[in-house]
């Protein structure tokens, strides 16, 4: 008899929800999470008082984090205290000037007609027509699994609603924008977003315009940090049994015959299942957990070609003064055509941008708890590669996070460097060594066409029986409504194997 039914690598968001709802069926799961902490990506730290969170800094689309709690017999209100953020962000331009969108899509339509009377009009069209893509998409696409085609055709049967949404799978991100948007400062204001998914508007998918509109159907922060959510679903799991097991890394995944039969610890522990779902990074699984030795020619090959999606460094900071800033998230933005030119010039050539942009979270504004009383905390993240030419990340680390401050507070917030109590720089060599994410990757895998879907590593393993994905390397892809759709996907296919 193995020792589990289930073993789970990794406590991030995918693996916590899969191994809770597991759980929940009644099956015998055992989570084994290399660091002290639990969420991976989405947690959250203390340093001298202040709290820090360490990658994602808000949640929006939130149906499947509504169906997992509610599949754990709970509601994600009831468990998790969020505070609703409107204005939904703020936008500040190179000049130095200021443009806050609230949550109302109406409102927005009204600021937008001021610049310009015909974009206003656009947003209206342009929030109707994604507004319903997003909702479609959340209900069917993002939360079924699409392990092959036949799977594939099933989503589209289901709903051929989808196929009024071609168009987008069919252009760029950037596309999209100037199709809809005519006014420069408009466009600049809307396309940011469409960066979460790791790529440059040139190159995202128009899939992607959903996250220029997303936050209109609500952004929260969870109430002491994102930490909270995996927080909850490891207590709603562990009221059903979950084990979870902290400071365990593994090492390797026992195959035989082309399934699996466990994990080995790094002490060299032998813990046995009938299952295993991964939710590290799924070329590290392949290549090295598993080894290529255990993988037909073509999953090998196939494997090696994915690329890690793009990395980003984050600034914490804690400070002793309110910063000047409008809403909980702004982007200190650029036009589309600088962000493209940077992505393909400076940082495939390992340079950092020569223009600050980025997006600065302002935690304090929704929940002054993350500061003690008076002060309070920014995360800034910004654009930089894993294998930067002009610093080095170890060492310059402190000098970098410093320059970005001056940057910031002679741009866009007056006062910044000054009033800094705690400064925390996190590296993407940082986030490879705590998280063992590799090249600090922040979705897995670049999230590009050829990397979504069916084409996208499985989260029922075609290569080796008893596998399963959970996280940001599986469908629907990084970012956190998908990988707790994904930790959805991967309970319900196990749930569907003997
Ligand atoms: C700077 C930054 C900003 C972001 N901003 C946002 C945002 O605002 N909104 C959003 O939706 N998303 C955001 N993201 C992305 C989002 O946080 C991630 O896509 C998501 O959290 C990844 O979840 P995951 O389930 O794939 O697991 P991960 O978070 O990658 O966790 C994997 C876990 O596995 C553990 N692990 C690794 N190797 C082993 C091993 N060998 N043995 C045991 N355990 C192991 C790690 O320690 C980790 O805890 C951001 C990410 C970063 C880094």
């Amino acid at each position: 008899m193995p020792d589990y039914d289930v073993i789970v690598i990794g406590a991030g968001c995918g693996g916590i929800t899969a191994a809770a709802l597991l759980a929940r069926e009644g099956r015998k799961t055992l989570v084994l999470e290399q660091s002290d902490k639990i969420g991976g990506c989405c947690s959250t730290y203390e340093r001298s008082g202040y709290r820090f969170d360490v990658g994602a800094t808000i949640l929006e689309i939130i149906t499947p984090f509504e169906r997992a709690f509610e599949r754990l017999g709970t509601t994600f209100q009831e468990e998790v205290e969020l505070e609703p953020c409107d204005p939904v962000f703020s936008v500040i331009f190179p000049d130095g000037s200021r443009m806050t969108y609230p949550a109302s899509i109406e409102e927005k339509a009204e600021i937008i007609s001021r610049i310009s009377p015909e974009d206003g009009k656009a947003w209206l069209e342009y929030a109707s027509y994604i507004g319903d893509f997003m909702r479609t998409a959340v209900n069917g696409f993002f939360l079924s699994p699409v392990n092959n085609m036949v799977d594939m055709t099933k989503v589209m049967l289901k709903d051929p609603h989808l196929l009024k949404f071609l168009p987008l799978f069919t252009s760029s991100f950037e596309d999209v924008m100037r199709k809809y948007f005519k006014n420069e400062r408009v466009q600049d204001s809307l396309s940011y977003p469409g960066k979460f998914c790791g790529q440059p508007p040139a190159l995202a998918p128009g899939i992607f315009a959903f996250l220029s509109y997303a936050e209109h159907e609500g952004v929260w922060f969870p109430r002491g940090g994102m930490i909270a959510v995996p927080e909850a679903l490891r207590r709603c799991g562990e009221r059903y049994g979950l084990e979870v097991r902290m400071s365990q890394e593994v090492s390797k995944v026992m195959v035989r015959d082309r399934g699996v039969e466990g994990v080995i610890l790094a002490d060299g522990t032998e813990i046995t299942a009938k299952v295993v779902i991964s939710n590290i990074n799924a070329k590290r699984l392949y290549l090295e957990k598993i080894g290529e030795e255990h993988l037909p020619w073509l999953a090998r090959y196939g494997m090696k070609s994915y690329r890690l999606s793009a990395s980003a460094p984050m600034i914490n900071v804690g400070l002793d003064y309110r910063p000047p800033l409008d809403a909980h998230h702004t982007i200190v933005t650029d036009s589309m055509d600088k962000i493209n030119e940077y992505w393909f010039g400076g940082m495939r050539q390992g340079k950092l941008p020569s223009d600050t942009y980025g997006l600065v979270c302002f935690p304090t504004f929704s929940d002054p708890s993350m500061a003690p009383e008076g002060h309070h905390v920014l995360n800034i993240v910004q654009s930089g590669p894993y294998n930067v030419k002009e610093i080095d990340w170890d060492r310059d680390k402190k000098a970098y996070g410093e320059r970005q401050l001056e940057l910031l507070s002679e741009k866009a917030i007056p006062g910044l460097a000054d009033h800094v109590e705690v400064m925390d720089v996190l590296t993407p060599r940082d986030y490879e060594r705590r998280l063992l994410t590799p090249e600090g990757a922040i979705l897995g895998l670049d999230m590009d066409l050829p990397s979504s879907a069916v084409f996208r590593p499985a989260a029922r393993s075609k290569s080796i029986k008893g596998l399963y994905l959970a996280g940001a390397s599986t469908h629907p892809g990084g970012g956190l409504p998908s990988v707790i759709a994904s930790g959805i996907i991967a309970s319900d296919l196990v749930s569907t194997y003997e």
